[in-house]
């Protein structure tokens, strides 16, 4: 689902308002970026989110992407969905949800589960550390790489 224009606007006044208040600057570029991510339901890689800002600046670099993506996401702005070969992917979503993910094509899909309130996270992965979310990947094919058999 892609989410409306209204509630990417909202988080984008509340992102800047959180930068302001941590002291680092919601640059034009900064801002673009988080938007990209989260007016995205693809989970895209840092090239993904470069060739999506590029459309609107066009002086922007990878690099620039690149440091920005891991500062949001360090910062809790936006979350690493995954990986996807060598590159992170990267989600605006910052729900409780779980993902389908296409071990062929890489699609990294959301879905919610109200069975999954209930699920616990079982003790042996407590002996590890202390856990803060269960998040459950449903690997699979998607449909259009079915098709494509
Ligand atoms: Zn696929
Ligand atoms: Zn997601």
């Amino acid at each position: 689902m892609k989410s409306d224009p209204k509630i990417i606007d909202q988080r984008i006044k509340a992102f800047q308002e959180a930068c302001r208040k941590m002291g680092a600057k919601a640059t034009h570029q900064r801002t673009e970026i988080f938007r990209a991510v989260i007016s995205s339901d693809e989970h895209p890689d840092a090239q993904g989110v470069y060739r999506a800002v590029k459309e609107k600046i066009p002086e922007i670099s990878l690099d620039t992407v690149y440091r920005n993506l891991n500062l949001l996401a360090d910062k809790g702005f936006i979350q690493i969905a995954g990986t996807s070969g060598d590159s992170l992917r990267f989600d605006g979503n910052m729900g409780h949800h779980h993902h389908f993910t296409c071990i062929r094509c890489g699609l990294i899909r959301d879905f919610v589960s109200a069975q999954s309130q209930d699920w616990e996270v079982p003790e042996e992965a407590c002996t590890f550390g202390h856990p803060l979310s269960l998040q459950v990947e449903v690997k699979g094919i998607c449909l259009s790489c079915q098709k494509k058999r």
